[in-house]
């Protein structure tokens, strides 16, 4: 089967030239008749030279993500190479030695866009985010137990995004039975992971370099830890030898987890939990911990609503600042990919002038090394977190 091609306008074939993986549609310059959204398409410059190929949608801004660059054609032997390359960067890493739960497959970042594969103790949690993926979804289900030979596969394809792909959710066993209370382990530290309904694939692996942090950082503290979802944080702290820990989530289930991690790993620190919309508690009561939390969610999902996303930041950052008290120490984290560190030291910058507060950052951190940065798509970057001292 001859594979169709687009052609991109002048100019727009530097992109790709360069390495990065988007063709948005305004780069089209035209489309051979008859392509499918979910096709696989070769991309040419306008005039005609091959500079490699992609999945192709038309709803979406990105029309194409590519798969492969220059005369490389995409098979599944050259789909079973790049996962064969994103698992052996993980399973060869010593700095991946003290957990079982890692990810494998950072989407553009190990250069497959749209698949997300996470390892929870040998069991496998997939995230197909885009109509390409989806049809490659049986490849995909295969070379994964041929090259890991996971206890299961478990599919969590219910990303939002997903319907600007013009996709509903799908939620499916692949392979082998997925327990529902798994347990992982992080250095000496283990936590109930709900690999079928808990938030993302289960748990915040991506904050694993900063819970080690936090561990380190908490010896004597009280810890105030601000959208805990299952107490990563507040594990960590409590065997840094925190004083106290008040833990705090709009989100009932994750406080129940966040009790239960508590539990399992026999933690007789002072610990209280609290459900609260979080903004709405910064407003009303005053704080009194000395080393606070701020882990909220994305604010800005879009490019559009950076603005309103800034203000949140703003808004958050001005409580804690005007109310924590002198040597306060902050962990602040960004989960954002639209809001890049100057901007958001910038936001926090603007909250600390405003309350009048001095504050100098201690630590700047990004994510951790099973979240790779693909250097030729900036974009991949997306968790920003500081470390603040507050006098
Ligand atoms: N720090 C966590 C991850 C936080 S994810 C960890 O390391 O595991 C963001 C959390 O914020 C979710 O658990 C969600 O339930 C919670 N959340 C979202 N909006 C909130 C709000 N307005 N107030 C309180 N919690 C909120």
């Amino acid at each position: 089967m001859t594979i169709k091609k687009i052609h991109l306008k002048d100019k727009k074939e530097k992109t790709p030239l360069r390495g990065h993986p988007w063709i948005f549609s305004g780069a089209i310059q035209d489309r051979d008749a008859g392509i499918d959204d979910g096709d696989i398409v070769s991309v040419c410059d306008s005039r005609g030279n091959r500079l490699g190929c992609g999945y192709f949608n038309s709803k979406t801004r990105i029309a194409v993500r590519m798969l492969c660059f220059g005369s490389q054609e995409f098979t599944p032997d050259y789909l079973r190479m790049l996962i064969r390359t994103a698992v052996g960067k993980r399973t060869g890493s010593p700095l991946l030695r003290n957990t079982d739960s890692y990810r494998i497959i950072f989407s553009e970042g190990d250069h497959i866009p749209g698949l997300i594969v996470d390892s929870y103790a040998g069991h496998l949690v997939m995230q197909c985010l885009t109509l390409g993926i989806d049809r490659l979804r049986e490849t995909i289900v295969n070379i994964l137990n041929d090259e890991i030979k996971p206890a299961s596969i478990y599919e969590r394809s219910d990303h939002e995004g997903r319907s600007l792909e013009g996709l509903d959710p799908v939620l499916a066993q692949r392979y082998g039975t997925t327990p529902h209370d798994l347990v992982m382990h992080e250095d000496d530290m283990k936590y109930y992971v709900n690999l079928l309904q808990g938030q993302k694939t289960g748990f915040y692996l991506d904050q694993r370099d900063n819970r080690a942090l936090v561990r380190k950082a908490a010896e004597g503290r009280d810890v105030l830890n601000l959208f805990c979802y299952s107490g990563g944080f507040s594990v960590a702290a409590a065997l840094g030898g925190a004083r106290r820990i008040l833990s705090v989530d709009s989100s009932g289930p994750a406080l129940d987890l966040a009790k239960k991690n508590m539990d399992l790993n026999r933690v007789n620190t002072p610990t209280d939990f609290l459900q609260a919309d979080i903004f709405q508690f910064l407003r009303d009561e005053t704080i009194t911990g000395d080393f606070i939390i701020l882990d909220p969610p994305a604010l800005a999902k879009t490019r559009a609503s950076v603005h309103n996303a800034c203000r949140g930041y703003k808004d958050l950052h001005l409580q804690v600042a005007s109310k924590c008290p002198a040597g306060t120490v902050i962990l602040t984290c960004s989960c954002s990919r639209f809001i890049d560190m100057r901007l958001f030291q910038m936001v926090i910058f603007g909250a600390f002038t405003d309350a009048g507060r001095k504050a100098s950052i201690i630590g700047k951190y990004a994510q951790p090394c099973d979240h790779p940065t693909n250097i030729f798509c900036p974009e991949t970057e997306y968790l920003k977190a500081l470390l603040l001292h507050v006098e």
